[in-house]
């Protein structure tokens, strides 16, 4: 089973379109259960969005930095958020 700490390891290679067909239904799969990962999927997605609009060669690395520090806090938002699941 998928963890959340492992699908935010894949998931711009999942946004990417990079990940193999079983990794796919692995995080389609968590998607469907965990309502916290499709919010981090869709804030990445986004991100990533902004970043090819940005440039589709070159990172700008104070924009990695930052999108960066906004994954962690979503991730740690979640974990101290999580009291009365399962
Ligand atoms: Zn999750």
């Amino acid at each position: 089973m998928l963890m959340c700490r492992d699908l935010a390891r894949i998931a711009s290679d999942y946004i990417d379109g990079e990940l193999g067909p079983m990794d796919t239904v692995s995080v389609k799969m968590h998607l469907m259960m965990c309502g916290h990962c499709r919010t981090f999927i869709g804030n990445l997605r986004a991100s990533v969005d902004l970043i090819n609009a940005h440039s589709s060669q070159q990172l700008d690395e104070e924009l990695v930095r930052r999108i960066d520090e906004r994954v962690t806090e979503s991730l740690n938002a979640r974990n101290s958020g999580n009291g009365n699941s399962d």
